[in-house]
């Protein structure tokens, strides 16, 4: 089985990705999480979405769609599946994955919108943080540590906050959603692969509702 999450920054796509990925053998494919770990890493490539990232602008469609293609076919060989998380987002790049898939005879079976307020998004964004070590994500408010402080899965004591997650980049951030993310919706509705979820609802709840839309529950 293979999807794609789509929604704006904050609608949890990445905490929904880790669940089906764990429940479904499949893999979750994050082109954020992959390029903070060049930024990371300090390449090139890095420094170049270290500065886009920060402007809460998009990478350039043929970078994207180049570091997709490679980890797809890796994720062909090793699990059950795929799960894409922030691509594709843009129209160029849907297209792309859409002939890269039927070159290997390859599809997406469901593509699941997180619909949210945006609204609500600047406060889930403003107060996230990941565990440093097993990555497990929290919020201040909305889902802080039992024993403050402390990872509750792996115990660690060190977290940290992605450098985007400030309000000023989120609001360019939810801007290119707008304006070239959304856009790609239709394409999936027309296709019969939209699912639409209501992302305003708990962990649990929204984790379930997409478990029916994908005929798993
Ligand atoms: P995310 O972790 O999905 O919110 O992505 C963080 C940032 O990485 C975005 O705000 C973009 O600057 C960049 N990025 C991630 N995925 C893509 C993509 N498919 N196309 C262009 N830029 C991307």
């Amino acid at each position: 089985m293979n999807l794609i999450i789509l929604g704006p920054p904050g609608a949890g796509k990445g905490t929904q990705a880790k669940r089906l990925e764990q429940k479904y053998g499949l893999v979750q494919l994050s082109t954020g999480d992959m390029l903070r770990s060049e930024v990371a890493s300090g390449s090139e490539l890095g420094r170049q979405a270290k500065e886009v990232m920060d402007a809460g602008r998009l990478m350039p469609d043929d970078i994207m769609i180049r570091i997709i293609g490679e980890r797809i076919e890796q994720a062909q060989r090793e699990a059950n599946g795929f799960i894409l998380d922030g691509f594709p987002r843009t129209t160029a790049q849907a297209e792309a994955l859409d002939a890269f898939l039927a070159e290997r005879g390859l599809e997406v079976e469901h593509a699941i919108e997180l619909r949210v307020d945006d609204e609500a998004l600047v406060d889930r964004i403003s107060g996230r943080f990941t565990c440093a070590k097993c990555g497990e994500g929290y919020h201040d408010r909305h889902k802080p540590t039992a024993k403050e402080g402390v990872c509750d899965v792996c115990g660690s004591t060190e977290f940290v906050r992605r450098a985007d997650d400030n309000p000023d980049t989120v609001r360019a951030r939810l801007k290119a959603y707008h304006e070239q993310t959304a856009p790609i919706l239709p394409h999936y509705e027309k296709a019969g692969k939209l699912r639409v979820v209501d992302g305003m609802a708990s962990i649990d709840e929204v984790a379930r509702q997409i478990e029916s839309v994908i005929g798993r529950s």
